[in-house]
C-alpha cells in the first residue's frame, strides 16, 4: 500500500511537471508564431486533455483533486464587493407631531437623532437663540409644524426612542 502511494505520488508529480512545461512551451511557441498558432495551441491542448481523460483513474482523480483545491482556494478568497455592503439604514418616523430620524445598524442596534424633523418637509429642525426647535420654514411662516421648547425636547426624544424600540422588536419577532 505504501509503495503504491509512493508510485502514485511520483507519477502525479511527473504528470504535473509535464503539464506545466507543455503548457509553457505551447504559450511560448504561440507567442513566437503569432495569432495564427492559436488554433494549433488549442488543438494541442485539446489532445492533451483527451489524453488525460484516457489515463488510468488514480491519475485522473489526482488532477480532479488539484482542480477542486483551486476552486476551494478561489471560494475561500474574500470578495472585494463585500466591503461595500451598507452598514446601516436610516428612516423617519412620526411621533408627537414631529418626525425622528432612526438609524438601524446591521448589528441590530439603533440610534435616534436627538434633533426632531419637520413632519411636513422632512427637514431637520434648527435651534433658535431662545432654545426652541423648529422647521427652518417656520421663519417665513410657511410651515405649521410644531415648535418644540428646550425643556420638552428630552422627553420627546425619550418617547420616540421607546416607540422605535417597540417597533423594531415587533418587526424582528415577525420575521
Ligand atoms: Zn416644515
Amino acid at each position: 500500500m505504501k509503495r503504491l502511494k509512493e508510485i502514485l505520488k511520483s507519477y502525479t508529480k511527473k504528470l504535473f511537471s509535464d503539464w506545466h512545461s507543455a503548457i509553457i512551451a505551447l504559450i511560448v511557441t504561440s507567442l513566437f508564431l503569432g495569432t495564427g498558432a492559436v488554433y494549433i495551441f488549442f488543438q494541442t491542448l485539446w489532445l492533451a486533455i483527451i489524453n488525460t481523460i484516457l489515463l488510468p483513474t488514480p491519475l485522473w482523480a489526482s488532477l480532479a483533486w488539484g482542480l477542486l483545491l483551486l476552486i476551494y482556494v478561489y471560494l475561500k478568497t474574500p470578495k472585494k464587493h463585500s466591503l461595500y455592503h451598507p452598514q446601516s439604514e436610516s428612516f423617519l418616523i412620526e411621533d408627537n407631531d414631529v418626525k425622528w430620524k432612526v438609524t438601524h445598524k446591521n448589528n441590530g442596534s439603533f440610534t435616534v437623532d436627538d434633533n426632531p424633523y419637520c413632519k411636513y418637509h422632512d427637514t431637520r429642525y434648527i435651534q433658535t437663540a431662545g432654545g426652541q426647535y423648529m422647521c427652518p420654514d417656520v421663519i417665513g411662516s410657511k410651515c405649521k409644524s410644531r415648535i418644540v421648547n428646550d425643556d420638552e425636547i428630552e422627553l420627546l426624544h425619550k418617547l420616540a426612542k421607546s416607540k422605535v424600540e417597540k417597533h423594531i422588536n415587533q418587526y424582528e419577532t415577525k420575521c
